[in-house]
């Protein structure tokens, strides 16, 4: 018996238990927003979202394990480090969900599930906070690390979007970065040391229902790699990357 392969072979199964636990799709998540800054796409795949969205299931037997146990850890630590605020005295409302949000211009609804909303028992305030887990590199690299660059764009809007949508008043939002590798920690907080956006562009989400409603394959949109030169990057953690490249190589995007 190996018990590394069986190992591996549990945290596929999740990950498929998982996959099936959210198709079918029925709203635009908050996670997947794309948009553009400085020319540059930032965001969810548009091919990755379509596929979704049409319900093509990732061959499993190709999926990278270490894919799958690198999302699970991102699950622990943000319960690690609500756990030790809890120790503090903090009152912590977990995975609260948008109501679905009705955006003009798209046809499906925008959904979302912030991380934590925080607050003491002895003050009216509350303050909104996501939690991310990264790699030691995601904090010191000059190239791209937030200790040089602040948090990524991506986290930042996914907050305003939050920020924006959520229906009660909360007065203070964080975006904490935790590292599993050497245990950096950042706290990022809006207005103070990064600025949270509530005017979004949906461009790539109306191109994104034109594509659904026509049955056309979008061309693979993701920025690549900057520190790797690696020109395909994202796909090296999305679970379509072998019907992606393999399956539909030779269609439309390729
Ligand atoms: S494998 Fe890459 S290009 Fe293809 S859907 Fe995933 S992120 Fe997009």
């Amino acid at each position: 018996m190996n018990i590394i392969n069986e190992l591996d072979a549990a945290i596929v199964m999740k990950a498929k238990k998982s996959w099936w636990e959210h198709h079918p799709k029925t709203a635009h998540s908050v996670t997947d927003f794309s948009f553009e800054e400085d020319g540059k796409y930032f965001g969810s795949c548009l091919r990755k979202q379509y596929y979704d969205w049409k319900e093509v299931e990732p061959l499993w037997e190709t999926i990278n394990p270490t894919r799958c146990y690198a999302r699970e850890f991102g699950s622990y630590v943000q319960k690690f480090v609500e756990d030790l605020l809890a120790l503090r005295g903090f009152l912590i409302q977990k995975e609260v969900k948008l109501p679905p949000i009705k955006i003009e211009g798209l046809t499906k609804p925008l959904h979302g599930r912030l991380d934590d909303i925080l607050s003491r028992a002895d003050t009216m305030d509350r303050t909104m906070v996501e939690i991310k887990s990264c790699h030691g590199r995601k904090f010191n690299s000059k190239q791209f690390g937030i200790m040089y660059h602040g948090p990524t764009r991506e986290n930042v809007y996914q907050l305003g979007m939050y920020k924006k949508y959520f229906p009660e008043t909360i007065q203070n939002h964080h975006l904490i970065y935790f590292s599993r590798e050497d245990f950096n920690r950042r706290d990022f907080v809006d207005t103070e040391n990064m600025w949270v956006p509530t005017e979004f562009d949906f461009k790539y989400w109306v191109m994104l229902e034109d594509y659904l409603a026509n049955k056309v394959l979008p061309k693979r949109t993701y920025r690549a790699n900057a520190d790797k030169g690696r020109s395909a990057f994202p796909c090296s953690w999305c679970d379509y990357d072998s019907v992606c490249w393999e399956i539909h190589r030779e269609l439309e995007g390729e």
